[in-house]
């Protein structure tokens, strides 16, 4: 991780099993590639009680996001 994290994101992003933050971080969709991608240089973020990955596509280096409940 080389951005700025949150450290209450990061306390709940702590809380996932290690298996399903790696799938989490492996089915990102890209709106560039059109298919789903792996996350790259993440960082994390609360909006409301939502916690927002956002980082890299590994394929085409656009800004992608995921959304965990
Ligand atoms: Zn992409």
């Amino acid at each position: 991780m080389s951005q700025v994290t949150s450290l209450e994101a990061e306390k709940i992003w702590r809380t996932i099993p290690k298996a399903t933050q790696d799938s989490i971080l492996k089915s990102v969709w890209c709106s560039h590639c059109r298919t789903s991608t792996t996350m790259i240089d993440y960082s994390m973020e609360m909006i409301k009680s939502s916690l927002i990955l956002t980082g890299k596509c590994q394929s085409c280096d656009q800004v992608v996001r995921r959304v965990i409940d």
